[in-house]
């Protein structure tokens, strides 16, 4: 057996000479996609691995300008528990307070949730429906992309080689807004999205005067539902009004079958997630404090 070569550089320009110098050489943050899935036989690994976990200054959630500025190498644990995410991006709160276990929360990253282009992955369509940009960095200097840019399908992202995630950007919701995610889960914990639907209600004078939705699972993407979105804009949120834009997102859904569900099952379950999101989104907005995460307080009461 050939050893690989580890290497831990000391700061961000290390880590992006590293990278470029080291052909096929892979990023390691906390390792929790890469090593662990290594070790259940679904990849090889990388014959160079870049550590990226001690490099400082990655790790930031703050506010800046306005908007949520979050290191790449910021945890989930970080991340549940940040009060500024938790108040103004509640549904980013309620995606990483539901990654893996405490163990996985832990050491787990947003760069590498982000940089691991799951269609199941938690943190996806909460930063969708905020309308969040992700800074990407290689040696020739650094460029922003959409966050729905940066993935080409599963498993993989439009970062060229040589590039790496180094944070995200996320726009303010406005006055008014309120945000959840939820997702269908077998299990409590050490359990990724069957289905699952983050959803951005703003409420002005009674009635929707804005609304995102996107969908996680059911496409080889993160996806938005413009159906849902248009169901809600102009109308009062009331349950009528929630179900027949959750009836909506038929248009964005596209799963496939495997061995967590059906595609028929998928199908069905992501009107209920959808429905759930948008609930609990429309009464935060209306200033009721939903716990976090949503997905715990909603799953199974209706
Ligand atoms: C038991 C268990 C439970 C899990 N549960 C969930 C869950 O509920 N929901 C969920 O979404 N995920 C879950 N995951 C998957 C994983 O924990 C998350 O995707 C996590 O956020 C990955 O972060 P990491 O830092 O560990 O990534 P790593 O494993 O270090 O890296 C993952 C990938 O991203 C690349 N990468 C890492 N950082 C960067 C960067 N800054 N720029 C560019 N590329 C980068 C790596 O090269 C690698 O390809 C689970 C994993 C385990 C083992």
């Amino acid at each position: 057996m050939t050893r690989g070569t580890y290497l831990e550089p000391a700061s961000l320009d290390e880590a992006l000479r590293l990278l470029a110098e080291h052909d096929g050489a892979a990023l390691v943050a906390g390792g929790t996609d890469l090593v662990v899935g290594t070790r259940q036989g679904k990849r090889t690994l990388p014959e160079t691995l870049v550590a990226i976990h001690r490099l400082p200054g990655l790790d930031g959630i703050a506010e800046e300008d306005g908007a949520l500025a979050i290191g790449a190498l910021a945890t989930h644990d970080a991340i549940e528990r940040s009060e500024l995410v938790r108040g103004r991006w509640t549904a980013l709160a309620d995606a990483s307070a539901i990654v893996g276990s405490p163990a996985t929360r832990h050491v787990a990253t947003l760069g590498g949730n982000l940089a691991n282009a799951s269609p199941a992955m938690e943190t996806g369509a909460p930063l969708v429906v905020f309308g969040a940009e992700v800074e990407l960095r290689g040696q020739g200097g650094s460029r922003t992309v959409p966050v729905e840019g940066l993935w080409a399908g599963p498993g993989r992202t439009t970062a060229a080689a040589g590039e790496m995630i180094t944070g995200v950007r996320v726009p303010a919701p406005a006055d008014g807004s309120g945000s959840a995610y939820v997702r269908l889960e077998y299990r409590r914990a050490m359990e990724i999205a069957v289905v699952g639907a983050a959803a951005l209600v703003t409420i002005g004078a009674g009635a929707v005067s804005d609304a995102r939705v996107a969908l996680t699972a059911v496409a080889p993407t993160i996806v938005r539902s413009p159906a849902a979105e248009g169901a809600l804009r102009g109308r009062e949120p009331t349950a009528e009004a929630i179900a027949a834009a959750a009836a909506a997102v038929h248009d964005a859904a596209t799963p496939i079958s495997d061995v967590r569900g059906s595609d028929a099952y998928r199908r069905a379950m992501i009107e209920v997630m959808a429905r759930r999101a948008i609930d609990v989104a429309a009464r935060r907005a209306a200033g009721e404090a939903v716990p976090i995460p949503a997905t715990m307080t909603v799953g199974g009461t209706r």
